[in-house]
């Protein structure tokens, strides 16, 4: 799966949400993140994003960024 990280944070540019074939991003507050039991790692994203906030979850130091993203994404709504 992949993962929306810090970079996003006021961000808000939503290209990797126009471009997601699963429509797997969820909205918060301060940011955007990805339901990993929906992601189904196409990667098309990850080069959308001008801030360079997503990533695969197999990058190293990811783990945290993929529970935050698990656990927003159940609390946030879908967009
Ligand atoms: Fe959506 Fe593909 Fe990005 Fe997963 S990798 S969030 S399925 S665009």
């Amino acid at each position: 799966t992949y993962v929306v990280t810090d970079a996003c944070i006021r961000c808000k540019y939503m290209d990797c949400v126009e471009v997601c074939p699963v429509d797997c991003f969820y909205e918060g507050e301060n940011m955007l993140v990805i339901n990993p039991n929906e992601c189904i790692d196409c990667g098309v994203c990850e080069p959308e994003c001008p801030a360079e906030a997503i990533l695969p979850d197999t990058e190293s130091g990811q783990e945290k960024w993929l529970e935050l993203n698990a656990t927003f994404s159940s609390q946030w709504p879908n967009i």
